[in-house]
């Protein structure tokens, strides 16, 4: 994690927005994953108005960002010895662990669940927050309930405008997905959400891992509709993308192209970016693209699917999601 360099003026913006959740405010500050929406845990009329201000349904429950694990004691009944292993390796960093909650803690954070979901972000300025207030922070990502979510401030405002009380900024996300969720509750463990903590790397630790598929109760929030941009996404596979662009072109529709592989860029596009590389480049790009297509005002956003494997099945799960049911075009490229 870098360091914060001397800079006295985003120290100051941090003491301020501290002062802010202090005082029962809400404040939108950068992770390496995506920016978070903050309230003080044990504020529960601040964490009521986090549900609010986005319209997140009342039985998605947050997560708890602390400074470090010396802080889960006073949140948690029970650590794990699995919690242990995991957190020695990744935290802080882009990995959400459910354990039994204290009673203690304000049920509202959880939706009314029994359980807490819990990480340690690794940005020197979420981490400078946490320890200026000494105290966890519920964060979901500061956007509008089912929107891509934000991966710089410029995006928090466009959502949020002024229903939040402050916003630091950190410039565009490292991750630029949410993390990867697991919960420990589960003999074995199940993977909630994926992300850049894969799956695989998981696997290698702790063996057995439980997914989604075979619990579909456990992740409230995997229920509600995710990641929608105000355009209709149409995915492809790397082999089709230059016939269905050429198939989608049509002067009366605003066509958008996301991709990873070089080609021949058609004339007409209404927006095109291209990122050629790792997965974690393109999952970097992903939500900022969409807020880069939403204001170059695409009404069809065509975007170059991944490998389901490692890193890739974040990507396909936040794409499938933001494509909703018609993912695929089936009558495309069949001779193919
Ligand atoms: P967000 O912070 O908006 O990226 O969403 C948080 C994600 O963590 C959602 O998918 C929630 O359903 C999930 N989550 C939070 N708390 C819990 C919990 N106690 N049990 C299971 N999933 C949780
Ligand atoms: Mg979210």
């Amino acid at each position: 994690m870098k360091e914060i360099k001397n800079d006295g003026f985003i120290k100051s913006r941090i003491k301020e927005a501290a002062s802010i959740l202090r005082r029962g405010g809400l404040v939108a500050f950068p992770t390496e994953t995506v920016y978070g929406l903050g309230a003080r845990v044990s504020n529960r009329s601040a964490v009521r108005r986090i549900f609010e201000v986005k319209g997140r349904p009342h039985d998605n429950p947050l997560i708890v960002h602390i400074a470090s694990s010396d802080q889960l004691s006073s949140l948690v009944s029970a650590i794990p010895p699995v919690a242990k292993r995991l957190i020695a390796l990744f935290w802080p960093g882009p990995l959400t662990l459910v354990f039994k909650r204290r009673e203690e803690v304000s049920s509202l954070v959880s939706a009314g669940l029994d359980t807490i979901a819990i990480r340690s972000p690794d940005h020197p300025i979420a981490q400078a927050l946490l320890g200026e207030l000494n105290e966890a922070i519920a964060a979901p990502s500061a956007n509008r309930s089912g929107r891509p979510s934000p991966t710089s401030c410029q995006h928090v405002a466009r959502e949020l405008g002024k229903t939040v009380d402050f916003i630091l900024d950190g410039g565009p996300c490292r991750v630029g997905l949410e993390s990867t969720v697991l919960d420990l509750t589960k003999n074995p463990p199940c993977l909630l959400r994926p992300g850049a903590i894969t799956a695989e790397r998981l696997r290698s630790v702790i063996g057995d891992l439980g997914t989604i598929g075979s619990e579909p109760a456990r992740s409230p929030g995997m229920r509600h509709r995710h990641y929608a941009p105000d355009f209709k996404v149409i995915l492809v596979p790397p082999r089709d993308l230059q016939t269905a662009m050429g198939q989608l072109l049509n002067p009366k529709k605003r066509l958008g192209v996301l991709c990873r592989h070089k080609g021949p860029k058609p004339a007409g596009l209404a927006y095109y970016r291209q990122f050629e590389g790792s997965a974690a480049l393109y999952a970097r790009n992903l939500f900022s693209s969409f807020y880069e297509a939403e204001a170059a005002k695409v009404e069809v956003l065509l975007v170059e699917d991944v490998k389901r494997q490692g890193f890739g099945a974040a990507i396909m799960d936040r794409l499938e999601r933001a494509a909703g049911r018609e993912m695929y075009i089936t009558t495309l490229c069949e001779d193919q």
